[in-house]
């Protein structure tokens, strides 16, 4: 059975019978049966139809955030916000079957188009961290061209995945369309990578799980886009305005309680600046609220389990340099208190690799061109900031950092409407705005002869 915890409380929350392949196969048919009634919809009909679910969803978005907040230990405030995101990300969606415009090609002796055909049946794998929000990124885009989907969320967070298969059914999706099974990863995931029906993997998790599922995707030629981890860097510059940039940095590293892949927990402060910055990061950590996740003022809560604190502490033993460490409850609940490690070099393991959990890790640099290295030296590319007051060097640095996505003066890396995705190991293709659309789509070529010969 899969035991769903409370990783605050280490009540067991639900107890669900795992998906066999023999049931995963079952959805990939209802999938692949619903696909040519889902298909052929009027596009108005679709919009109208993923609009309805994005208002059953803005319907139950308190209750949906309380089961969030309670199966991933997040605050109250954060999984509100999440909630918010995910009735933006149908509703932004809805707007696409409409327009899903293909091309005519000028050629000779005929007319030439294009169409955005859907793929078929998309299978969507996601993690534990965001667990709505990041399903919403993938199923809302499939359903908007066409798709049919079969989403399998990670087995530790299934809840509100199961409440959205059953919004959509109330919403008035045809049967099949949107599917949900609950399984290990090893063999409900492993078996919808495989399946000869399912025509693309969007895979958000881990960097090693994804090289798996590359891997395996090849032997049926499978579409696969792919999120995976990072290791991102904020830049901090003398000239910036240090006050705002350390004010920033604990929540950008320790939301979610670090683990969220696009956390900054590389901070690279220029040398003249640092003892300065540690300064004024100092009180900013301590005074981070971490507690309770019901509790409105709560920034931080526990990790997902007891093994991941196992590993997040594995950063932070023996000589391990640290600085600053904030507040974290005892007793019952997964917690590990917000700390800071500095001054590392980003040769030690903890600036390597993805850590996802409260550590952030702070490293001085002399210049603009040694910040870069700093920032670029890193297997993964996913987000990152700037932080400086000459905008001539904000968008030089900008250009030079090889991630998908950087804010300037900011930590912020998701919107609906602007695309997100990795360079390097942290991935494959783009999720939301427009861009998603294309991994949702084959781009179909078809000639019509208006002169003879
Ligand atoms: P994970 O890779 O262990 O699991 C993710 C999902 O894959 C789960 O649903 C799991 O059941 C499934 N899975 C596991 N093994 C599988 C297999 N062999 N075949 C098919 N599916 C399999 O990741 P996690 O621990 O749930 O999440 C943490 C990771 O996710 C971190 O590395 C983080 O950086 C990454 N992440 C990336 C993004 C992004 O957008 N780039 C966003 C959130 C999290």
């Amino acid at each position: 059975m899969i035991e769903v915890v409370n990783p605050a409380t280490e009540e067991v929350l639900e107890r669900l019978e795992p998906a066999s392949r023999e049931e995963v196969d079952a959805a990939v048919e209802r999938a692949r049966e619903a696909f040519p009634v889902w298909r052929d919809l009027p596009p108005a009909d679709r919009a109208r139809l993923l609009r309805r679910l994005a208002e059953a969803l803005d319907d139950e978005r308190e209750a949906l955030a309380r089961i969030e907040s309670e199966n991933v230990g997040k605050p109250i405030a954060s999984a509100r916000a999440e909630m918010q995101m995910v009735v933006d990300t149908f509703d932004y969606y809805a707007g696409a079957p409409e327009r899903l415009l293909g091309e005519t090609i000028p050629v000779a002796g005929g007319v030439d188009v294009t169409f955005r055909e859907p793929l078929g049946v998309v299978g969507l794998i996601v993690p534990w961290n965001f667990p709505l929000q990041i399903a919403s990124w993938k199923v809302a885009p499939a359903l908007a061209a066409g798709n049919t989907v079969v989403l399998k969320p990670a087995e530790l967070t299934p809840l509100t995945a199961l409440r959205l298969e059953r919004l959509a059914r109330e919403a008035g999706l045809p049967e099949g369309v949107l599917n949900v099974v609950v399984g290990p990863g090893e063999v409900a995931g492993a078996r919808l990578v495989e399946h000869p029906a399912v025509a693309k993997i969007a895979f958000t998790g881990s960097t090693e799980v994804g090289k798996k599922i590359m891997a395996a995707a090849a032997g049926t030629i499978k579409r696969v886009t792919l999120e995976l981890g990072g290791k991102s860097a904020s830049l901090v510059f003398a000239d910036a305005d240090l006050k705002r940039a350390a004010a920033a940095a604990p929540m950008a590293v320790f939301d979610n309680a670090g683990q969220d892949c696009c956390a900054r927990s590389r901070i690279l402060v220029e040398r003249s600046v640092f003892e300065e910055f540690m300064s004024l990061l100092e009180p900013a950590v301590k005074s981070l609220r971490v507690g309770d996740p019901r509790d409105e003022a709560t920034q931080m809560g526990p990790l997902i389990s007891a093994s991941h604190r196992e590993r997040v502490a594995s950063y932070v033993s023996g000589d391990a340099p640290v600085a600053i460490r904030g507040e974290a409850p005892d007793g019952r609940g997964f917690w590990y208190p917000p700390t800071v490690l500095a001054p590392l070099s980003n040769e030690d393991r903890a600036a390597r690799e993805e850590i996802f959990g409260p550590v952030a890790v702070v490293i001085p640099f002399d210049d603009e061109a040694e910040a870069v290295r700093l920032a670029n030296d890193t297997i993964y590319g996913l987000s990152g900031s700037i932080w400086t007051r000459d905008v001539a060097r904000a968008l030089r640095v900008a250009r030079r950092v090889e991630t998908g996505t950087l804010s300037v003066n900011s930590n912020t890396s998701v919107r609906v409407a602007t695309p997100f995705g990795g360079f390097k190991q942290s991935g494959i293709g783009r999720e939301l705005g427009p861009h998603a659309l294309d991994h949702y789509t084959e781009v179909k070529n078809v000639f019509v002869a208006t002169e003879e010969g």
